[in-house]
């Protein structure tokens, strides 16, 4: 089933995966509101009726945990948070027709509504299951108060989620060797009667849904795979007291001390929240039933890591309580800070506030971050990348051909110069439009940012080409033509470019003589004549100079260093991470020299290099740096030795993903046979992996 491209005559409803209200917002978070609102606000520039919706996660452990370390109430915390975020997001140009939080009253009744249709319907069922306890803080350990290893990866993990492994969802009572995260203490298992969403019985309707699903290719394939293994059925309750209360009915045996589990809840403040739009603004306005309801366009932008909720959890819900699908799941990749995750714990982030602080545009950012990489795509930040983009793009390009067009034009001409637009100029905005129209439909915000900028670019290169300073006293109708054809080019980049720099583009609308907001005008308008007459234009973008750039990547380091260096005064071990740090600083001199020498493709095709996963680690005896290690290639299981035992905590290696020369000459080290190569980088052995999710046994090409 493929969708009537955008615009369709149905209302259409945009959402950003809910911020959990627990800490401050950073350049991570911001990438997906900043891509989802310039979504939405391209869909408004095709004539799309839309509204961008999102709202706090107030609920679970997230929030929970948090509040319990500082001793106060989870909902005074969370809703601390929770007016902060609702202060930043504007000060981003993150424009949210409604945000909402999932502990108010419109999403607690929504929820309750949907869970008891469900129940209704024959979707709910109860069931005994083992859930962690621990004795000594007297309490169940759902979620985030447990941790342990993951049952399908082997990666550390948390109760409900593998977030540093495999990033499955994982069910109350699937962590292994699990301990309180409350006293550090092992915890137990005892039996507990809890709630379960009958996922399993959906599995054709999300085959379905899979294959009419628009987005990013990540949310559309990475679901199939789970489907195939065998869907399980979802424990939608939890032992707590902070959360929305089950709706429990009269023949309930579980008790009446269950709350919802947060991503029940979560994902209803969707719809919570165009609901709280539409009845604010009147349904004529918004008609919120249509979109849930009926034939409206439905539109989450998330994270990669919540995948698995959005398109198997969420639709099913959906459809069992009879609502509408969503037509399209984006999911964006992660920020990485100077090629590094970022960390919150260690500080290495940019933080909403440090970045305002500093004295930037929000649009700078949000140009970065959208034009950056793909939606899916991660992105890396550092402020010698940003420092590039702005003076290369926004100011070397936009900027530069904004001023001297209209600064041009001012000066001979008062404004617009009084001719018609060209038929070559008015076809390379025409192909512009169709670009925007084009990458909006495929979820490209990267490809709207680079159609407005190309558009610039072309400005630049005709303006040049045509030299209308030396047409104005020999030919002047031809400097007019030319001048008329540039404030048009001018007009039609910031129209296009108003998704991603709104703030800009309403300056550059002004400074032409334009009246109202730029917000409200289409892609269409990007050909209307501009007004005849405008005042002395300025520029809009400034240069980021060298020196500012050597400060703030010096402030990050220290700040990142501190944080290290205090890490390490608590722990015992030298920490991996922190040396790696150290590591990022040193020069290249001390780096191995490059070598002269090329070899030929079919050199390469020589190495067979396979995707593996390392199963066991163990020292071999005798030996000072020697391990023995089995590594999953899929096909088998080698035996492989290798000099990391100083280097790495053996028992912490299995599990973990790496990368083996399949075809290396076997060799008997200390009496064990060696059976393949694992590729490491470094004196330090730091362990090459893959990025995205390879099979075992996949061959590096
Ligand atoms: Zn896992």
């Amino acid at each position: 089933m493929s969708h009537e491209d955008f615009p369709t005559e149905n209302p259409a409803v945009v959402t950003c995966g809910l911020p959990y209200a627990n800490g401050d917002l950073h350049i991570g978070h911001l990438r997906g509101y900043i891509g989802a609102d310039a979504f939405n606000r391209t869909l408004q520039t095709l004539g799309q009726d839309s509204i961008y919706v999102c709202g706090s996660d107030m609920h679970g452990t997230p929030v929970a945990v948090n509040a319990d370390q500082q001793g106060v109430d989870p909902e005074d915390f969370a809703l601390e948070w929770h007016d902060q975020y609702e202060e930043t997001f504007p000060k981003f140009n993150v424009d949210f027709d409604n945000y909402g939080h999932t502990h108010d009253e419109t999403n607690t009744e929504l929820t309750q509504e949907i869970v008891r249709t469900l129940d209704d319907e024959g979707y709910v069922y109860e069931k005994e299951i083992q859930v962690a306890y621990d004795p000594d803080a007297d309490q169940y350990l759902p979620d985030r108060y447990v941790e342990g290893t993951c049952p399908y990866c082997g990666e550390k993990a948390r109760g409900d989620e593998c977030d540093e492994g495999c990033q499955r969802h994982l069910e109350p009572g699937e962590v292994e060797d699990p301990t309180s995260t409350i006293t550090g203490n092992p915890a137990e298992y005892r039996e507990r009667t809890h709630k379960f969403f009958e996922v399993s019985a959906f599995a054709d309707f999300l085959t379905d849904f899979l294959d009419g699903l628009e987005g990013t290719s990540n949310a559309r394939n990475q679901p199939r795979q789970w489907i195939e293994d065998g869907l399980q059925d979802w424990c939608i309750t939890r032992d707590m007291d902070w959360g929305i209360d089950y709706p429990h009915g009269d023949d309930d045996t579980a008790g009446d001390d269950l709350v919802l589990y947060v991503w029940v809840d979560a994902p209803i403040e969707y719809i919570a929240s165009s609901k709280q739009y539409a009845e604010r603004d009147g349904t004529d306005a918004f008609d919120w039933e249509q979109v849930w309801k009926g034939d409206g366009e439905i539109v989450h932008i998330i994270g990669r890591d919540i995948i698995q909720h959005h398109t198997i959890f969420w639709p099913a819900m959906l459809e069992g309580a009879g609502y509408n699908k969503p037509r399209g799941v984006a999911a964006t990749g992660f920020i990485t800070i100077n090629g590094k995750g970022l960390s919150t714990s260690r500080n290495r982030a940019i933080w909403a506030k440090e970045y305002l602080d500093e004295g930037f545009h929000p649009d700078l950012l949000r140009y970065y971050l959208t034009t950056t990489g793909g939606l899916q795509q991660d992105v890396d930040f550092s402020w010698d990348a940003f420092q590039e983009t702005v003076n290369g793009e926004l100011v070397g390009t936009v900027g530069n051909f904004w001023y001297r067009s209209l600064l041009f034009a001012y000066r001979n001409y008062e404004g617009t110069p009084e001719t018609a637009v060209s038929e070559e100029v008015r076809e390379r905005i025409e192909a512009a439009i169709d670009e925007v129209r084009e990458n909006v439909n495929d979820y490209s915000m990267r490809g709207v940012g680079q159609a407005a900028t190309r558009l610039a670019q072309f400005g630049n290169e005709y303006i040049q080409r045509n030299e209308p300073w030396k047409l104005t006293d020999d030919d002047p109708d031809r400097a007019a033509q030319v001048i008329r054809d540039c404030v048009q080019i001018a007009k039609a980049v910031a129209v296009l470019l108003e998704p991603i720099t709104p703030d800009k583009a309403q300056e550059l609308w002004a400074q032409i003589g334009e009246d109202g907001e730029i917000a409200d005008a289409r892609l269409e308008d990007a050909l209307e004549a501009p007004p005849r007459t405008f005042d002395e234009p300025g520029e809009l973008f400034e240069k980021i100079e060298d020196d500012r750039v050597a400060e703030l990547t010096a402030k990050l380091e220290e700040r990142v260093a501190t944080a290290a260096a205090d890490d390490e005064g608590t722990e015992t071990e030298s920490d991996d991470t922190a040396e790696d740090e150290a590591e990022t600083m040193t020069a290249t001199e001390n780096l191995e020299p490059l070598l002269e020498e090329r070899i030929g493709f079919e050199d390469f095709q020589d190495l067979d290099i396979r995707v593996g996963r390392i199963e066991a680690a163990e020292g071999i005896e005798g030996a000072d740096d020697l391990a023995r290690l089995e590594v999953d290639i899929g096909f088998e299981t080698r035996q492989v030795v290798a000099g990391i035992k100083q280097l790495h905590d053996l028992d912490e290696l299995p599990g973990t993903r790496c990368v083996l020369l399949a075809n290396m000459e076997p060799a008997e080290l200390f009496g064990v046979e060696s059976n393949g190569m694992i590729l490491a980088a470094g004196d330090e052995a730091d362990l090459l992996t893959t990025h995205g999710d390879a099979a075992l046994g996949e061959k590096i090409q």
